[in-house]
């Protein structure tokens, strides 16, 4: 049986989900922008364009880094469930590599962390 870790978990489950509820929007956002429902909404993509030139060069960075953003959102909303689906069953702030308790302050910082930073950084190499 997986450790249990006693944690209040209030707070960090109201931050999961009001990140979870940002993301959701920003997802929903970039889909309407790729599908060209909502071309006028630039906030969040097209800021770094402008030097490319040609509207059609422009159009294919553009779209490409939409997907990638995209991407990204949805990794970290896959993130977000899974701590919240740990705060449900008691496994919210255990390191899913070595077992022991991620530090509060890494929690605060990041609330969808699942291993511990030491980990993350042996992880990513
Ligand atoms: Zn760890």
């Amino acid at each position: 049986m997986a450790r249990k870790r006693k944690l209040n978990t209030r707070k960090f489950k109201k931050a999961l989900e009001a990140e979870k509820e940002r993301l959701e929007d920003h997802i929903r956002r970039l889909e309407d922008r790729a599908s060209g429902r909502d071309p006028l909404n630039r906030d969040v993509a097209a800021r770094d364009f402008d030097e490319l030139g040609g509207d059609a060069a422009r159009d294919t960075a553009e779209r490409g880094q939409v997907a990638a953003i995209g991407e990204n959102f949805r990794d970290i909303l896959a993130a977000v469930n899974t701590a919240l689906k740990k705060i449900e069953n008691g496994t919210y702030g255990i390191c899913d590599r070595c077992g022991k308790n991620i530090p509060k302050s890494r929690l605060e910082f990041l609330p969808y962390a699942t291993t511990c930073a030491k980990c993350r950084k042996e992880l990513s190499g």
